[in-house]
């Protein structure tokens, strides 16, 4: 439900910014969770692989210059992490990534999305990030 949410989002946001959107096949449950199962203090890392490596292979399939993520703009991600990840899946794919420190920019870009009545995340993205969400407290800690 989730997912949907974003996803109806994000195409909200394409249309009233006039921006293509390329969507992904659908939220790959079944590999996530076999992914992080065991190492769920230390998922994101894998998380921020699977969704960058998946990114930077549609940006190549599509010939366009570069990939970049809106991670960049979250200042609760590990973002010299997301850096030297995107940075390898560059090389592995042959493709340039964008960077930028979005960050100075997470409180505005708030409030203009708000502004347009789109859908805001109350956590990060798995169902651990939600648990710790509501839970209020962290995985290994
Ligand atoms: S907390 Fe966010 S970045 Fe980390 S694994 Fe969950 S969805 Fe991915």
């Amino acid at each position: 439900m989730e997912h949907k949410r974003r996803l109806e989002a994000m195409r909200q946001l394409a249309q009233l910014t006039d921006l293509p959107l390329i969507e992904a096949d659908g939220y790959e449950m079944i590999e996530y969770m076999r992914a992080v199962v065991g190492h769920e203090a230390k998922r994101c890392p894998i998380c921020y692989k699977m969704r960058l490596e998946q990114t930077a292979r549609a940006a190549k399939e599509k010939g366009l210059d570069a990939f970049t993520t809106t991670l960049l703009i979250s200042p609760y991600q590990d973002h010299d992490q997301i850096i030297e990840i995107a940075s390898d899946i560059a090389k592995d794919v042959g493709i340039d990534f964008y960077y930028q420190d979005f960050r100075s920019g997470f409180r505005e870009g708030h409030r203009i999305t708000k502004d347009m009545g789109l859908y805001h995340q109350p956590y990060c993205g798995c169902i651990y990030s939600e648990w710790e969400r509501y839970a209020k407290f962290k995985i290994g800690e």
